[in-house]
């Protein structure tokens, strides 16, 4: 089954070398392999872990006991020996996902393992303001709790920017095509829901969810790359590891420069990839209403199926992906993934030229990292943001199971599950 992925993400750990931190450490890892796998057998855990029998039932009983994993059925599949139990994340350990853009604000619960439990698409007239963003919130999360499983808790909010976030206290440095600059929303928006709040770029948290759970979940060195309405954005996983720079920015691969004296970009710049591949060229392409441009994807493939309509159109999808293969170059010189993940509307480019980005990428000759490199689109499609955000709020969780519920096991409003 995932025997191999299991033992890939505990390769390399090392096990704490006091009891305390040997037990936090073995839970984390535990919890972590449960989340990721979205459910795992005893017999995989054991065979992962390297740990004997009676320690992982009893690391697994804690979990239980914490409210985070549930233990189910026997493993069907399993088809040779003993028959193991599955022990699987808890639908009711929940965290809120935030993806404020230029023109909706996208708000979900996201389950343990990365399910996605009830999302909710805001559709604003023009780019909301923060202040507005955080009424948003606010109303969508009180309509949710209504309906939620009497045991459950939320763990925190996840807030996905289209833009720069300090990585430290997750101000909205710069938020270009939302007008925003140095806006604290992730503090408002903890103060607004009582809840702890993480900030990041949104394709750095669409980075994560691919890492973690998509196309690149058994890949070390990936580069993902989100085009949204507010441009194109990037995240960078290499060895295994987000790469976040000297100052957390890394990977602002929309400003990667793709055609000499260009359009003028958000960023002072000229003919970067995200002011020369946009999103609003294609929707003005298929004439698609402000309401309907979740459909983009659809709109724009059904076009090109009618040969006398499209050709305005297929000269700006070969423009726009002859461009992407500029960047992409690049990017694959200077990181040298084996897998490039797009995800967005970068999505559109792949599905209408199938093998022109792959054939632009490859140069007759073409040797080194450019032989290599995979293209796969982006398997959750525009939700990746949603469950990388919820990534953000789990990640303390994961890393300290039980030391981040203690301090509130006194709170009575935020029951926690139990088996
Ligand atoms: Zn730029």
């Amino acid at each position: 089954m995932h025997d191999e992925r299991v033992r890939r993400t505990v390769a390399g750990t090392n096990l704490g070398n006091n009891r305390d931190s040997t037990r936090q450490h073995n839970l984390s890892t535990v919890l972590g392999l449960v989340h990721s796998m979205a459910g795992v057998s005893r017999a995989q855990l054991t065979r992962a872990t390297g740990l004997n029998r009676s320690t992982i039932g009893a690391l697994v009983g804690e979990l239980v006991h914490l409210g985070l994993v549930v233990e189910s059925d026997l493993d069907q599949a399993q088809q040779h020996g003993r028959p193991s139990i599955m022990i699987e994340p808890s639908p009711g350990a929940l965290a809120l996902s935030v993806n404020p853009d230029i023109d909706v604000v996208s708000v979900a619960l996201v389950a343990l393992g990365g399910h996605i439990v009830n999302p909710v698409r805001f559709h604003t007239v023009r780019a909301p303001s923060v202040a507005e963003v955080v009424n948003i919130v606010k109303a969508i999360y009180t309509g949710m709790r209504t309906s939620l499983p009497a045991r459950h808790r939320i763990m925190g909010v996840g807030l996905a920017i289209p833009g720069l976030v300090d990585p430290v206290d997750g101000t909205v440095i710069e938020a270009p095509h939302l007008g925003w600059r140095d806006q604290r929303l992730a503090a408002l928006l903890s103060e607004a829901l009582k809840l702890p709040v993480t900030a990041a770029n949104d394709a750095v948290a669409g980075a994560r969810a691919q890492a973690t759970f998509g196309a690149g979940r058994d890949v070390r060195d990936l580069v993902y790359l989100y085009g949204g309405a507010s441009g194109i954005g990037g995240g960078v996983i290499s060895g295994g590891r987000l790469i976040r720079g000297a100052t957390g920015f890394a990977g602002q691969l929309g400003h990667t420069h793709v055609r000499s004296g260009g359009t003028a970009c958000t960023c002072g710049s000229y003919g970067c990839l995200e002011a020369e591949v946009t999103r609003e060229e294609l929707i003005a392409a298929v004439g698609l209403p402000a309401g309907e441009r979740e459909n983009l994807e659809e709109a724009v493939l059904e076009k090109l199926q009618d040969e006398s309509a499209s050709q305005e159109l297929r000269d700006i999808i070969d423009r726009q992906v002859a461009l992407l293969a500029i960047g992409l170059k690049s990017v694959v010189n200077l990181l040298n993934p084996s897998l490039i993940v797009l995800g967005g509307f970068l999505r559109i480019l792949v599905r209408a030229a199938p093998d022109a980005l792959g054939e632009a990428l490859r140069t007759p000759g073409t040797r080194g990292p450019r032989e290599s490199v995979a293209i796969e689109l982006a398997p959750l499609g525009e939700d990746s943001i949603l469950v990388g955000a919820a990534e953000l709020a789990f990640e303390p969780l994961i890393r300290d199971p039980a030391g981040f519920l203690r301090p509130q096991d006194d709170d009575a409003d935020a029951r926690v599950p139990s088996a």
